[in-house]
């Protein structure tokens, strides 16, 4: 821990912690050598991790990365990060995050972006200090930009991270980590800020496969807090691991075959074909019909449940107050200084497919689009296909300020293989695969059946 502590000052520059919390560590630490002395101590006993600052941990400012949560300090713990301090992990600090997890590039948060460790060939970017040429800084992925940074600079073991359209995997994809979103209910979503609830789901990030079996067992569980959390046991995700894909089905869809992507990412995607199928799995194509719809469907999803989400940010209940003359005064200034551009663009998208007469026209469509393609997966599943292997991502990090200034659409086609996944509440592991022409991390997506995340771990380490 103690080293942890001093590996996350000396890489601030990176700005994937928005809050350090060094005595609260180096106390739980203490107290794990005491249970571990003593022979006792669980799981993870002494393990130090970031902690997405969409998690509310208790005493602890907890932000979502908005304005509008202030010095927000909750009363209560997250679900998941409560099971984390039962088996005796540490909290290093709060790690930055897309403001309210709204974002594919860690861009939108308040704190302002982070910096990925990783660079392009050549650049001349410090390694240490961050400093260079604007443009060759890469941003780490989002919205979970500030869990994977953090996982791929050393500055924790793992971390926590949430996963609404591809927050877990696109990161972990940018940054050469591995990041699982499980099956929508597999972890609680009590006491993390709501983004899209029917969406959003709690995984870790690590550094490999093994370590995201590890810390998903102890994230995982039912919750009666939460009603749409699973009341099925969670297996042992780590004795999975290593047990190989020989006799397994994996599917390859051929609506993921996108035109324009970089001729790399293909070859990437054969190769892990190949690997699978030298490791013993039967590799075959597949169809995934609807798959075309489900990026506008998760933009039309998304922002619905946000605009309903964020009515709570009042300006009374939370952080940031803004005073004015009356009640609705109260309202409109401290929305309008508390949010930034992209919530507030989200908080209108939704609001407008949920109005009275356009109900039907968008957001009864979307959802019907969104059975169309949970209907696709199932009769894949129902062939006997075990698991479906996908891009995670259709590029490589980008450059901070390069993507979706001038048209926000640049930047949400990048969660183009991943928001399906959440569409139909199935699990999605990346893992990394190997490098680009430019030298950076492309990540392979592994999609499961629900509630089946241990044929990913098995699958995923044969890739990884
Ligand atoms: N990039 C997607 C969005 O902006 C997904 C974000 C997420 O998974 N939290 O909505």
């Amino acid at each position: 821990t103690q080293a942890h502590v001093t590996a996350v000052e000396n890489a601030r520059a990176l700005n994937a912690y928005v809050l350090e919390t060094p005595e609260l560590a180096l106390e739980a630490a203490a107290r794990s050598d005491a249970r571990l002395a003593r022979g006792e101590g669980g799981p993870l006993e002494g393990l130090p991790l970031g902690i997405k600052d969409l998690f509310c941990t208790r005493g602890v400012r907890t932000t979502a990365c908005s304005r509008i949560l202030g010095e927000f300090k909750p009363t209560y713990e997250s679900t998941v990060t409560a099971n984390l301090w039962r088996d005796g992990a540490v909290m290093l600090g709060k790690l930055n995050n897309d403001e309210f997890a709204m974002g594919s590039s860690n861009e939108t948060s308040c704190f302002g972006p982070v910096v990925s460790p990783w660079r392009r060939r050549g650049s001349n970017v410090h390694a240490e200090t961050g400093e260079g040429i604007v443009g060759q800084h890469l941003v780490p992925g989002g919205s979970s930009g500030g869990s994977a940074a953090a996982v791929a600079a050393r500055l924790c073991l793992g971390a926590t991270a949430t996963d609404t359209g591809g927050s877990i995997r696109q990161p972990a994809a940018f940054t050469g980590t591995v990041g699982i979103k499980p099956t929508y209910g597999r972890c609680s979503r009590w006491g993390i800020v709501a983004f899209a609830s029917s969406l959003d789901q709690a995984g870790p990030i690590a550094r490999t496969v093994r370590d995201n079996a590890i810390l998903l067992r102890s994230m995982a569980g039912h919750d009666p807090k939460d009603t749409t959390s699973a009341d099925i046991p969670v297996p042992d995700f780590e004795a999975a691991v290593g047990r190989g894909v020989k006799g397994l089905k994996i599917g390859i869809p051929k609506e993921y075959r996108l035109d324009g992507i970089p001729a790399e990412i293909e070859a990437l995607w054969q190769r892990g074909a190949e690997w699978l199928r030298d490791a013993g799995a039967e590799i075959v194509e597949v169809s995934l019909p609807h798959t075309k719809y489900a990026l506008p469907a998760y933009y039309i999803v998304a922002p619905a449940e946000a605009s309903s989400n964020l009515a709570r940010y009042d300006g009374v209940r939370y952080g940031l107050r803004v005073p004015a003359k009356d009640v609705i005064g109260l309202y409109e200034e401290t929305r309008a200084l508390g949010f930034g551009r992209e919530v507030k663009r989200r908080v209108m998208i939704g609001t407008y497919v949920l109005s009275a007469g356009y109900y039907d026209a968008y957001y009864v469509r979307a959802q019907k689009i969104r059975t169309l393609i949970k209907r696709d997966f199932e009769q894949v599943y129902a062939s006997g296909v075990d698991a479906i292997l996908t891009p995670a991502t259709p590029s490589a990090a980008f450059g901070i300020g390069e993507k979706g200034s001038a048209d926000p659409v640049e930047m949400y086609l990048n969660d183009v293989f991943t928001v399906t996944v959440n569409m139909a509440g199935l699990p999605g592991i990346s893992v990394p695969a190997g490098l680009d022409s430019q030298g950076l991390p492309l990540g392979l997506q592994l999609i499961g059946r629900a509630f089946d995340e241990e044929t990913l771990f098995a699958a995923g380490q044969v890739i990884e």
